[in-house]
């Protein structure tokens, strides 16, 4: 059936290429009825080319649709071959200078901070490198895709509109030219024929709603296939719709899989194709298994017709969108085409009617057309202009649509407003035209119907479906901000009139605001259900920014602002109207004053937190005075009727209310009030809340007596009872036995305190008080970093931003500021400049309590440490405009001071009352700022004006009868002797000071004459007092500093405990020179040489080795026969040192690892932390640890950071992840190692004799198979060398319990390593083991050598520790195995290099790595040597091993060495070694027959020879250091010069390494010929393979950009591999290899090991055996991976000016790579730390363990 469909569908296409375009186009030219013809055509050949089976087959239909239906297209229009026409349309064309370029998701785009209009202006990357702006301050984003180049669009930008690029396209170019006079008059013709046609057709398929007829076509075919089509919707989750399908339509997962990602993506796929009733079975089984909770999924059963015909409208429409491309003229007359109003009228044009259909149409269908609109209307500026109009228009309807529509909005047509509103000639033309402004706020008001009673908003009890739709309604604020975000240069009367009606559609919007969500005070019982507040909330967050543009257009234009002042406060009257009825008229009266108000308790009736009308005509009144407005036309405005009362009456209540919640009195009534007040003062919303509330309330001071106001005041917190009444306080605290109630109304007190002072005190908004807008700034952030330093994103963060996203910091941060560069973690800070601690107000209104104790403590702390008095007085003010200028008044106000010296009377007497300290403080400093300003007013006083403001002379006043109170200058003269005041008495002191001074500045301008000696008097004894006071005050430091110490060392025990590791690596740093307990520490003899092998082996005692156990603190030494102590360990497979990564991983079960390839593509690698246990102590808490994991696991089914199924676990010290432990052991050579005899043999005979041994071994091992079979005779005929005793059998030395420790750590070793199941009896298991240790100990040379450090003296002692440890355990393992299989891996190993008849067929000297082989042969070697008895000692083994094997490198250096002789510049010095390499090189020659490369240069060969075998020789002496326990020559503890003669002098090798041939002539010729003959040699000779040379580069992470955004371009770029061309969603780089991937995603899983995992999981298999370090790219962050469960993520290296990295891109700031943080990453990847690093991330953060690593 598939092959005969097949067959059909390659007929018809056969039949389909021979049409000819050319001859169809001319029929058309023909054709009097061309839409006729054109249909006709389609409608025969659509359903020919598209949706001819079940899977859409995208290659093949667009190349038919190409040549049968839109060749003929092409060939019309340009009356040609189009490959002519095209080319020729683009030349003539004069190419727009606007970019345009459409962005891809993902793609980077810039913004210029300095000189965008808006932030919404960006360029693509590639206007960006060739503008101005790049020298700019620049903001970086990734698109999510939309949106377009505004390189060229001289709105956009206030500089640099073009880039080099597009500059040159502006040189002529009028705007206004037509660009249809460049096409010919002909063609204008046929392009209006052919467009309107194509375009129509599109529209009406696309809108085509009946299911078996076509708009205007024939259905040509009859054959009825339909198809069962899904579409997107945004409710059901991937899971779902996988689930639903399988089930409907029959199909695997992975179908399943890729119908969802399609449908996801375009936004419909079909899923079943056959009959009508095959087709609807599939619809109703996906409805009805999807309609249980939510609506269904949508399911549609349509025609293949319709499908097909909608296909090939949507390629119509890219085919156009293309066409217009390639000419400007085109593009205008499509634009043309589609604006035309077709015989309906009104929204009857094609454009008009894709809008109107747009919430309709599925995903992929909406993304072609507003891609087509984007790169034609809005490029053409004529066109782009209507479009708004027609957009504009439509707005209501397309907004209506889009809150019903289900799409998100990016996807709707809706979005296009950012394109259009944007743009600030078209939004002043919609607003003063269209009336846009009014239009926005009244569909918004439209979409929120929920009214209270009064008509305003109410959230309360919001349905999913209602919620859902306030946040799609939150656009419409968008948009409207997008219309005011340029403000208007010029006014016409027109856009007044436009504005102030969008205006007052505004106040209606606010007045629905004014006083909703109103709250009662709880009392009794606790809320039983939070209310909704969030709502409100929102509304007011995302307004705040228009309510701020609205008044900066207000400023802009006096007439308008008069208007909007006067329409607001009318509009807060009526407010008013609304909800002051039925409250009492009340009188209060205090020291004299009388005033009229309403009873009113804040805690018994209703208030509210939102009064928007308020505040803007708060904001509007400063404006009054910014702009002069107030001063130039004060007949102009209704400054009459203005009721100051009533003006603050409802800001007052909101502050009341934050009081009393603060006093804890509104307890009852939960967290959401909690959280309403902390939004209120929140950076986000306190600009237009909270902020404003004070300047009502200065408003309102300015206007009234002072002394009303405070009383008002007084009675709205409930407090005037106490301050009116005499002796009120006393009684009150008496009386009043409820604590509570006592502790309430001192708060109370302190809050309106502290309101007063805010009152005053905060004048730096430009209008209230003389300043600009820097000064306004610079204050944020002096008080900010009054705290503490803080990095730039936090400060950014606590300043409010303004609609273009800047908050104006960089200006300014300078003058106030220095900026700290950071260290290899951290980030950068800010910290303030010491001369601006002078103005620090303490209580600064910004403060949260907990920001104003910390500055407190800050400011005090720096005080004492520059030897200053502690005192924080007020700082100096600026002063106030002239509007505002009377309510310092309040200062000195007779109610002012009646507070003032009750509160100080209460402190004087201070057991008779309840008052606080907190109280005092603020009563000191508003008398601090009263002498403040009177000082001002002085020094500043001119000529002809008097000083009105007589504070010091009103405090020296007693108080009148009958109460005779003192003066409040007498009573702080008590006060500052009063020893229960300590902390305040430098304030008093500055207080009294301050007096006196201004007492001075009285009498020099010769005002009043005050009694002058008294205060001097004063001072004197002030001073005296002074003295003794320090002296005790110095006595209580000392001992507080003690105390202190104390309490710090106690603290240091908790730190070390919590930061073991940080502590650790300190003392590892301290303890590198003098390395731990069992090191040897005996004196080194500088004289002697050392040697570190051989018979020559210099002889060290070894110390005894005393370790303690973690675990129980036992002290123990380390011995052959006692309880083994062990040190946590961590094997893991590295691909670390890997030179191939794309090696295939052989199968572990019959993988042989005897020889490691050179390209040591896969090693083990053993790490420890080098902490001590018992091995018991070790089991039990391991057992301990498995015990609880099986517990939790049943219990919670979480993971934990280590597998313990895998034998992890955490060290229990440092909690460093472990997976075993490696047994301590005392040098293991010392025990097999006999006497050594003189006469030791020399290489030749060695190898000879051992040969013998080799042969009777296998001999031996032959026949013990054969005997099993039944042979047994060749036993007799061997001649066993003299001495050998092959029948001996060792006694194991080692205690059971090390026994035991050695076959854990091997078989762990030989599990890990292989990734087999644990198998103590294979023989692999001490292969492992050599092999683990040859890795780990290249690995930490080339480290070493990376890093320029010499090979000894400078490791941490964790990795020595761990290095001694494992060579002494490798060379210990052998005892634990069977004899014969290491006896028979010994003789493999030597065969590889003395070839016998029995091995054949093993690698041959370029394929192996020849330190493995070494470590192997020596470990190995034991085995052998311990059944010799005839007096060769074990060391003459082992150093003619290490000679053979370095000879044999040596040839290996050579064969692959790739001198090149010419270049290099050479001594001419023909030294010894150069001419004895030059002869071996030419012995080579011969034996190659000639196939080497010729080379004369001797000089060359050595160097090379030398540079190439340094490594193995560093790796050789760490290796016997290790194992034999010498300690290293002081030469090569450091770096110096000479290291390879100390090197061979140590390794006892001779410094001319050729000499090793000479010595050995006789044998070595016969060995280095038969490595030479090996077939693979003569391959690689030849040039037909490749093998690696010498010396091996180390490997590093990949080179990374400097710029981030090269890397976001890289990223977008890059497509899934997996699904067509996509765009990946997560571009994933791994920083090992460079290969990008798509990660998190299901296009790109793959399955391993049974299981789904993302394409990063996967490719750690292949690249890094597991483990994986990866940079996700949108993110910019870090991945550390390693198996499936575990991951972390970790700072990128990248940071932006500030010293910052940003983590998920949000703040946009230009990054550049940090080579310094680069290369610690990379070292946590050399070092083998990435698991480790994983490990402590997960123990410090829970979270980071439930994610499922392995989907990434
Ligand atoms: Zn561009
Ligand atoms: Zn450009
Ligand atoms: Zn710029
Ligand atoms: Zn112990
Ligand atoms: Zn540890
Ligand atoms: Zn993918
Ligand atoms: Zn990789």
């Amino acid at each position: 059936m598939a092959a005969d469909l097949e067959s059909e569908v390659q007929a018809i296409d056969k039949s389909l290429l021979e049409c000819s375009a050319e001859e169809i186009a001319v029929k058309w030219l023909q054709a009097n009825d061309l839409q006729k013809e054109v249909y006709q055509h389609l409608a025969y050949y659509v359903p020919k080319i598209y949706c001819r089976g079940p899977n859409p087959a995208p290659q093949r239909e667009d190349m038919l649709a190409q040549h049968v239906l839109l060749g003929p297209m092409e060939w019309y229009l340009c009356g040609e071959d189009p490959a002519f026409g095209f080319p020729k349309l683009e030349q003539a064309n004069k190419p727009s200078h606007l970019c345009g370029r459409v962005f891809k998701v993902g793609e980077p785009t810039y913004s210029c901070r300095d000189c965008a209009v808006d932030p919404t202006c960006v360029l693509c990357m590639e206007c960006f490198l060739g503008s101005i702006h790049r020298e700019h301050r620049y903001r970086m984003t990734t698109s999510g895709g939309g949106g377009f180049c505004d390189c060229g669009d001289t709105e956009a930008w206030k500089e640099g509109p073009y880039c080099q690029k597009h500059e040159l396209n502006t040189s002529e170019t009028a705007e206004e030219e037509d660009p249809l006079v460049h096409l010919p008059e002909d063609m204008v013709a046929r392009a209006y024929n052919i467009f309107a046609i194509t375009f129509k057709y599109a529209v009406d398929i696309l809108t085509w709603e009946k299911e078996n007829e076509l708009p205007g076509l024939e259905m040509i075919e009859k054959s009825d296939t339909y198809y069962c089509m899904l579409f997107n919707d945004e409710v059901h989750t991937y899971e779902q719709v996988i689930y639903t399908l399988q089930k409907a339509v029959n199909c695997t997962q992975k179908e399943a899989i890729g119908f969802a990602t399609t449908v996801d993506r375009d936004g419909r796929r079909s899923v079943r194709y056959g009959d009508f009733q095959y087709c609807d079975q599939a619809k109703s089984v996906i409805v009805r298994n999807t309609s249980r909770q939510t609506k269904p999924l949508k399911v549609q059963v349509m025609h293949s017709s319709i499908v097909a015909h909608q296909s090939f409208g949507l390629k119509l429409l890219t085919w156009l969108g293309s066409v217009i491309g390639y000419s400007d003229g085109l593009r205008r007359i499509l634009c043309q085409v589609g604006l035309q109003e077709g015989p309906d009228g009104e929204n009857s044009s094609l454009v008009d009617k894709l809008m109107l259909y747009d919430s309709k149409l599925w995903k992929g269908a909406r993304n072609v057309y507003h891609q087509l609109f984007m790169s034609s209307l809005l490029m053409d500026l004529k066109y782009k202009k209507l479009f708004a109009i027609r957009f504009a228009r439509n707005y209501e309807r397309l907004q209506s649509d889009f809150m019903k529509d289900d799409h998100d909005r990016e996807f709707s047509i809706a979005d296009l407003s950012i394109q259009i509103f944007t743009v600030p000639s078209l939004a002043r033309m919609l607003i003063t035209e269209e009336n846009l402004m009014t239009t926005i706020i009244k569909t918004f008001m439209d979409h929120l119907r929920h009214r209270d009673i009064q008509g305003r908003f109410q959230f309360e009890r919001y349905t999913a479906l209602q919620a859902f739709k306030f946040r799609r309604v939150q656009s419409l604020i968008l948009d409207l901000k997008y219309v005011l975000i340029s403000k208007p240069t010029e006014w016409s009367d027109d856009l007044r009139r436009k504005f102030l009606e969008g205006f007052d559609a505004f106040l209606e919007l606010l007045k629905c605001m004014q006083g909703m969500d109103p709250i009662t005070r709880q009392v009794g019982q606790h809320i039983e259900m939070e209310p909704e507040w969030e709502a409100a909330f929102t509304l007011q967050m995302k307004l705040t920014l228009v309510i701020s543009m609205m008044q900066d257009w207000c400023a802009l234009d006096e007439k308008v602002l008069i208007e909007a002042y006067k329409k607001c406060l009318t509009v807060l009257m009526q407010c008013h109207s609304g909800f002051t009825d039925g409250e009492q008229p009340i009188v209060l009266s205090m020291c004299g004053h009388s005033v009229e108000t309403i009873r009113y308790c804040v805690s018994q009736e209703k208030v509210s937190i939102h009064l928007p009308v308020s505040r803007l005509l708060a904001g509007l009144h400063v404006l009054l005075s910014k702009t002069e407005v107030a001063y130039k036309f004060p007949e102009l405005l209704p400054l009459s009727e203005l009721s100051p009362p009533m003006l603050i009456e409802h800001p007052l209540r909101c502050l009341v209310l934050c009081a009393q919640v603060h006093a804890g009195m509104w307890r009852r009534n939960g967290f959401s009030l909690v959280n309403q007040i902390y939004y209120y003062h929140n950076v986000k919303c306190r600009r237009e809340m909270f902020d404003k509330d004070i300047v009502m309330l200065q408003t309102g001071v300015s206007m009234m007596d002072p002394n009303h106001f405070l009383m008002i005041m007084l009675s709205r917190f409930e407090l005037y009872q106490i301050f009116s009444t005499p002796d009120y306080g006393k009684r009150f605290s008496t009386e009043n036995t409820n604590k509570d109630v006592v502790q309430q109304n001192n708060t109370l007190i302190e809050e309106m305190l502290y309101l007063i002072i805010m009152i005053v005190g905060e004048r730096f908004s430009p209008g209230i008080g003389q300043v600009n807008t820097t000064d306004e700034i610079k204050r944020e952030i002096i008080h900010q970093l009054s705290i503490r330093p803080m990095a730039h994103s936090e400060l950014v963060k606590a300043l409010p931003e303004d609609e273009n996203r800047e908050t104006g910091m960089e200006s300014v941060i300078e003058e106030v500021a220095c900026f700290k560069k950071p260290g290899l973690t951290g980030r950068g800070l800010y910290e303030l400049k010491p001369e601006c601690a002078k103005n620090f107000n303490l209580y600064f209104y910004h403060f949260s309590r907990a920001e104003q104790s910390k500055a407190e403590e800050a400011q005090r702390k720096l005080k004492r440490q520059n030897r200053e008095d502690t005192a924080l007085p007020p700082p100096a003010l600026p002063p106030f405009c002239p509007l505002f200028a009377s309510l310092v008044n309040i200062l000195q106000s007779d109610v002012m001071l009646c507070i003032m010296g009750t509160i100080l009377q209460w402190a004087v007497e201070h057991n008779g009352y309840a008052w606080s300290e907190s109280m005092l403080q603020r009563v000191l400093h508003l008398i601090g700022m009263a002498l403040q300003e009177e000082k001002q007013h002085l020094e500043n006083l001119s000529e002809e004006n008097v000083v009105t403001f007589t504070f010091t002379q009103k405090i020296s006043k007693p108080g009148e009868a009958p109460s005779n109170s003192p003066s409040i200058l007498a009573m702080l003269e008590t006060l500052q002797n009063a020893p229960h005041l300590e902390v305040h008495k430098d304030m008093i002191r500055w207080i009294l000071k301050t007096f006196n001074t201004i007492k001075k500045l009285r009498e020099s301008s010769s005002s009043s004459p005050v009694a002058e000696t008294e205060g001097n008097i004063m001072e004197e004894s002030s001073r005296d007092k002074d003295k003794a006071e320090r002296k005790r005050k110095a006595e209580i430091a000392r001992l507080r500093r003690e105390k202190i110490m104390a309490q710090m060392s106690e603290m240091q025990r908790h730190f070390i405990n919590e930061n073991k590791e940080l502590f650790q690596q300190t003392l590892e740093e301290l303890d590198t020179s003098a390395s731990g307990v069992h090191e040897n520490s005996c004196p080194v003899i500088l004289d002697a040489k050392l040697t570190a092998l051989g018979p020559e082996q210099t002889r060290v005692a070894e110390p005894r080795q005393v370790v303690m156990c973690i675990l129980c603190q036992e002290e123990q030494e380390v011995k052959v026969d006692s309880r083994a102590m062990v040190l946590a360990a961590f094997i893991q497979r590295s691909t670390v040192l890997s030179k191939n990564r794309n090696k295939i991983t052989p199968d572990p079960e019959k993988y042989d690892p005897l020889f490691m390839h050179p390209d040591l593509s896969c090693g083990t690698h053993t790490g420890s932390c080098g902490h001590i246990m018992h091995a018991h102590c070790w089991q039990r808490y391991f057992d301990a640890v498995q015990a609880k994991e099986q517990r939790r696991q049943q219990r919670l089914r979480v993971h934990t950071s280590y597998d313990v199924e895998n034998g992890e676990f955490l060290c229990p010290l440092c909690e460093c992840l472990s997976n075993t432990v490696i047994p301590l052991l005392p040098p293991p050579r010392v025990l097999f190692n006999r006497l050594d005899f003189s006469g030791q043999p020399n290489l030749t005979q060695w190898i000879k004799t051992l040969s013998q041994q080799v042969q009777a071994i296998q001999l031996l091992r032959n026949e013990h198979c054969a005997s099993h079979s039944g042979h047994s005779e060749k036993m007799d005929q061997l001649q066993l060398p003299e001495g050998f005793r092959p029948d001996f059998k060792l006694k194991n030395p080692y205690s059971e319990s090390i026994k035991e420790m050695l076959t854990t750590f091997g078989t762990a070793t030989y599990k890990v390593g292989l990734k087999v199941h644990p198998n103590e009896e294979d023989p692999r298991v001490p292969i492992m083991c050599w092999g683990s240790c040859a890795y780990t100990i290249q690995t930490i040379e080339r480290i070493l050598a990376d890093e320029d450090k010499p090979l000894f003296g400078h490791l941490p002692c964790r990795q020595d520790d761990c290095l001694m440890s494992l060579t002494r355990f490798a060379a210990a393992h052998w005892t634990v195995s069977s004899l014969s299989a290491v006896q028979g891996h010994f003789c493999t190993l030597l065969a590889s290099l003395v070839p016998n008849e029995k091995n054949g067929n093993l690698p041959c000297i370029l394929d192996i790595d020849m330190f493995h082989l070494l470590v192997s042969l020596v470990l190995s070697f034991p085995a052998i040597h311990c059944q010799d008895f005839s007096g060769v000692s074990l060391g003459t083994g082992d150093l003619h091993l290490f000679h053979l094997v370095t000879m044999a490198h040596i040839i290996q250096i050579l064969l692959t060495s790739s001198t090149e002789e010419n270049g290099m510049d050479q001594e001419n010095t023909n030294s010894e070694e150069e001419v004895a390499v030059l002869t071996l090189y030419k012995f080579l020659c011969q034996c190659t027959g000639s196939a080497l490369k010729e080379i004369s240069s001797g000089w060359h060969l050595w160097r090379n020879l030398k540079a190439g075998i340094m490594p193995f020789l560093r790796c050789s002496a760490l290796f016997f250091h290790y194992l034999n326990g010498v300690p290293a020559p002081s030469e090569i503890q450091v770096n110096g010069a000479n290291q390879f003669e100390h090197l061979c002098s140590y390794l006892s090798l001779p410094n001319n390494l050729t000499c090793l041939f000479q010595e050995n002539g006789e044998i070595l010729n016969t060995l280095i010929e038969s490595w030479c003959s090996n077939s693979e040699v003569k391959r690689y000779l030849e040039g037909k393979r490749h093998a690696i040379s010498y010396a091996r580069e180390s490997n590093k992470l990949i080179d990374l950009p400097d710029d981030y955004s090269c890397l976001i371009n890289q990223a977008s770029n890059f497509s899934c591999p997996k699904s067509g061309g996509d765009k990946s969603r997560a571009p994933t780089l791994c920083l090992v290899c460079g290969t990008m991937l798509c990660s998190q995603s299901y296009c790109c899983q793959t399955e391993l090991e049974g299981e789904d995992v993302g394409a990063c999981t996967a490719h750690t298999y292949t690249c890094g055996s597991g483990v994986g370090i990866f940079l996700r790219v949108r993110e910019c962050q870090v991945l550390f991976l390693a198996g499936k469960t575990k991951g972390c993520f970790y700072p990128p290296p990248y940071l932006d000016d500030y010293g910052e990295t940003d983590q998920g891109l949000r703040r946009g700031n230009p990054l550049h790579l940090c080579k310094e943080r680069f290369k610690k990453i990379q070292k946590l990847w050399q070092q083998h730390s990435i698991t480790e690093e994983i490990g402590h991330a997960q123990e410090a953060n829970q979270t980071l363990v439930g994610i499922d690593w392995q989907h990434l």
